[in-house]
């Protein structure tokens, strides 16, 4: 993997220059010219004194100006800053500063959102993008199209170093607090790329294959298993910019996609749809399911209904993001996020000493090494010190590993509630609660208890048309798990608050149970 990034694009566009590279709303876009216009793209950022280094902010739902600007950028030497879409201006503006971006490419609904926090940041370029035709001005800043037409038809060249020039500055999703930039080196994203085909090459065939793109690109886990990795082998991407179920369902049946990396919720709303089975969705080889854990009674409804197959796996921004996998080719193990991918050590450590490897089948902190692993966190070198030890990346994941070793991740170390002295494990009950024919959705919380120091919360979403009471899922906890996991609180909601990716905010649910 010891190559730029942007190569990858360039050496897929002149193997495969008529097959389709993007699909969006039925409009096709091949690789022949999503190579040109990428290097369009260079090209006008070159012409506006982006250099080598350089912050370039994207803030886009899934488009294919998203690639175009992604590649550009990569190929120009800058390096892709990465914003959620969703954040509101505290969180932009953080990300701006944090990073000193000097241009953004941002979608027209959010141009008032950087407008209103240009002025405390050094932002001079806004580069404008209307998926439906504007009707807008935005002198004086521009439109994706004028942009590109800023360029002369050439890009000068650039010395890359892909072990150590970061292509991307993947912020995290802040779930468990201050949003860190993870440093991922040209090297890093290639590297896993590389290792997510070797795993899967028997599903992932050159120039054959169509991949699902509805998980978002700005998340670390659309941006290599959706992007990255369509572009390594040639396949198309069908691009759809936000999660509608029924949205979802019938690009399934009209495309015909091959694979489909989605997070655990996504499974949920499928499985819970009345006509699922009536979709095709068995077109698709491989549901690959990362993110947050997938519950085991949530992936056999899934396959049940569906005639497909999840293969669950596990990484993180800090990991470019995939570290495991249940393996296509070997027992795959549901509760279980498998095995290593390619060139990927891994052990789990005791949590205080942080040294001490436990022994097989207990718990502890996984730490994982591999060429996927950040070069750092972007401005943070004490935070950098405490998460990467010895090359290792100490994930902050309380795991165990089983004899053949499959990793199974508990929770985070953060989520760990501490009960009357016992340690318990949100994962356990939820677990649980899945298997309650009337909840679709559940997350544990722990909440302050002045005898026990913290409670069990249960936070339910029940299924259309079922009921359940409090009383009753308490009982059902009890009749299933030791009596000290046990919620006490049962709060029924008719959805759970998410991020940008789908994944449950555990965080936004502990501070709300604080303020009431
Ligand atoms: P932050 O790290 O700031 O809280 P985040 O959670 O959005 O934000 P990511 O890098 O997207 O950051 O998430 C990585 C984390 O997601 C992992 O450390 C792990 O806790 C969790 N995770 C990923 N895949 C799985 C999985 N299959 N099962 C359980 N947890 C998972």
């Amino acid at each position: 993997p010891n190559k730029p990034l942007g190569q990858i694009l360039q050496e897929t566009a002149s193997t495969y220059p008529a097959n389709n590279a993007l699909s969006f709303y039925g409009k096709k876009i091949t690789y022949g010219q999503l190579h040109s216009l990428a290097f369009a793209f260079t090209s006008a950022l070159q012409q506006n004194q982006v250099q080598k280094g350089d912050r370039v902010a994207i803030m886009l739902p899934n488009c294919p100006q998203y690639v175009i600007s992604y590649y550009g950028i990569l190929i120009s030497g800058g390096i892709v800053t990465q914003v959620n879409p969703m954040s509101v201006e505290r969180e932009l503006e953080y990300i701006l500063k944090d990073s000193d971006a000097e241009t953004i490419v941002v979608l027209d609904a959010l141009y008032s959102r950087v407008k209103s926090v240009q002025e405390r940041t050094n932002l001079k370029n806004i580069i404008v993008v209307s998926l439906q035709g504007s009707v807008q001005d935005f002198k004086p800043d521009r439109t994706f199209d004028r942009f590109l037409a800023e360029g002369n038809g050439k890009i000068l060249p650039i010395e890359f170093e892909p072990e150590h020039d970061v292509a991307v500055l993947q912020y995290t999703g802040g779930t468990t607090g201050r949003s860190k930039g993870a440093m991922l080196t040209h090297r890093n994203i290639l590297a896993n790329v590389i290792q997510c085909h070797e795993f899967f090459k028997d599903d992932l065939k050159f120039g054959q294959e169509k991949c699902l793109t509805v998980i978002p690109l700005f998340h670390v886990f659309g941006m290599t298993s959706c992007m990255n990795l369509s572009i390594y082998i040639g396949a198309e991407s069908i691009m759809l910019p936000r999660f509608d179920l029924e949205e979802v369902l019938n690009t399934i049946k009209n495309e015909q996609p091959t694979t489909f990396p989605g997070v655990p919720t996504m499974y949920v709303a499928i499985t819970s749809h009345p006509h699922a089975e009536q979709y095709g969705i068995n077109s698709i080889k491989t549901c690959n399911s990362g993110s947050a854990p997938m519950p085991v009674e949530l992936l056999r409804s899934f396959e049940r209904k569906t005639g497909s197959k999840i293969l669950e796996g596990y990484g993180l921004s800090e990991a470019s993001p995939t570290t495991h996998c249940n393996p296509p080719f070997a027992e795959r193990k549901p509760g279980s996020v498998g095995i290593g991918v390619p060139s990927t050590e891994y052990k789990i450590v005791d949590v205080a000493t942080g040294t001490t490897e436990v022994p097989v089948g207990e718990l502890g902190e996984v730490i994982i090494k591999g060429p996927q692993i950040m070069k750092g966190y972007w401005n943070m070198p004490e935070e950098t010190a405490n998460t990467l030890r010895d090359g290792w990346l100490y994930t902050g994941d309380i795991a165990r590993v089983d004899e053949d070793g499959y990793l199974y991740i508990v929770d985070r170390k953060k989520d760990l509630i501490i009960a009357s002295g016992y340690n318990i494990y949100p994962r356990d009950i939820e677990e649980v609660l899945y298997e309650h024919p009337s909840v679709q959705e559940a997350v544990c919380i722990g909440v302050p208890d002045p005898y026990r120091g913290e409670d069990v919360k249960a936070v339910v979403v029940l299924k259309a048309g079922k009921s359940a009471t409090e009383q009753e899922i308490i009982q059902y906890c009890k009749q299933n798990m030791a009596a000290y996991k046990v919620p006490h609180i049962v709060e029924f909601r008719d959805q759970l608050p998410k991020t940008g990716v789908g994944k449950i905010l555990r965080r936004a649910l502990r501070e709300e149970s604080l303020k009431n």
